[in-house]
């Protein structure tokens, strides 16, 4: 029933190029979706500029078209959003309606820290720091040691100041449907988090979570590098009253030196394997062996994938 079926989706950020690394993800959370006969939709996550390239968005399409990853329509709910692809820098007014509504349950504080004071006065980074130091809770105003205050002083909107969620001062545990259970202290750990700008503009972590929900996500698939954020998301999930989708967080390709597939691995952009007459068979083969997903190395289209293992069997045992 439309009820308990699966939806998931693809949310590219058009930053760049598609290459190996997000390519493989893409195929995985393809597989899962395709092999459970459930629906996927496709999610343009283009809030983050500068960061953004208009080209990308197209050329990303094109390079899962052309590895032979298709996406479905969502249902007509008579709603734009259910319509495929999602494109986030059109829903700035949902994005916006929902951080108010965070904002008068007093989830969030203005930081108007800069970079530099919070490189200085941030403790060594945890592992899932990917994106920079701990933020150390400079402007939070819960004197009460509770949650933050209600009076709170909010800066003028043309103010350079960020929205940051509170964390609880509490452990969280989730369980990924790849890496097990997972546990940490967000407040110590991962520290309060930007979720808009002063200027309402989303942050991935909010956004992400409202595109989910929107969209009826029913799982997540993608890069073990999100694996943190997660618990940002869930905590804006359980704060909204929205249920979770279950988490698979897949390993990312990693280069012959055990570091992230990245530039300095050479170029390992889709349109560029194209150029040098690499059949998409060729390249979906590689990604399912590299994974695990196939013994050998052959070429296939991604429907010859199947019948192969789920998700669920992928180890966390990257291979190049
Ligand atoms: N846009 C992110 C990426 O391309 C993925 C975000 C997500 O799947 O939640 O890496
Ligand atoms: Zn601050």
């Amino acid at each position: 029933s439309a009820a308990t079926a699966v939806v998931g989706r693809l949310a590219p950020s058009p930053t760049g190029a598609l290459h190996l690394g997000n390519a493989r993800s893409f195929l995985l959370a393809w597989l899962s979706v395709r092999q459970q006969a459930g629906t996927l939709l496709l999610r343009i996550e283009d809030i983050d500029s500068p960061r953004v390239k208009s080209w990308a968005i197209q050329s990303t399409i094109d390079d899962l078209k052309w590895l032979g990853l298709d996406w479905d329509y969502g249902p007509d709910q008579g709603a734009d959003v259910f319509h495929a692809p999602l494109i986030q820098t059109q829903r700035m007014e949902r994005y916006q309606a929902v951080l108010t509504q965070l904002r008068e349950q007093h989830c969030l504080y203005p930081c108007t820290c800069t970079r530099s004071e919070i490189a200085e006065a941030a403790s060594a980074p945890h592992e899932s720091q990917l994106e920079g130091p701990v933020y150390p809770g400079t402007c939070r105003l819960d004197s009460l040691g509770e949650r933050v205050s209600q009076t709170l002083t909010v800066p003028p909107v043309d103010a350079n100041f960020a929205w940051r969620w509170a964390f609880d001062d509490a452990p969280q545990t989730w369980t990924d449907c790849v890496r097990g259970t997972v546990t940490a202290h967000p407040a110590s750990q991962l520290g309060d988090f930007v979720i808009a700008k002063g200027n309402g503009t989303p942050a991935y972590q909010l956004a992400v979570v409202i595109d989910d929900h929107d969209m009826g996500v029913t799982e997540v698939v993608r890069g073990d590098d999100l694996v943190f954020s997660t618990f940002r998301q869930l905590a804006i999930l359980k704060q909204l009253g929205w249920t979770a989708p279950r988490y698979a967080h897949v390993p990312l390709i990693v280069g012959p030196d055990g570091r992230r597939l990245a530039k300095r691995h050479g170029d390992t952009r889709i349109a560029t394997l194209r150029t040098l007459g690499i059949t998409p068979e060729a390249i979906v083969g590689y990604l399912a062996w590299s994974v695990g997903l196939l013994q050998e190395l052959m070429p296939l289209h991604p429907n010859e994938l199947l019948g192969c293992l789920t998700w669920q069997s992928i180890v966390s045992q990257p291979t190049v």
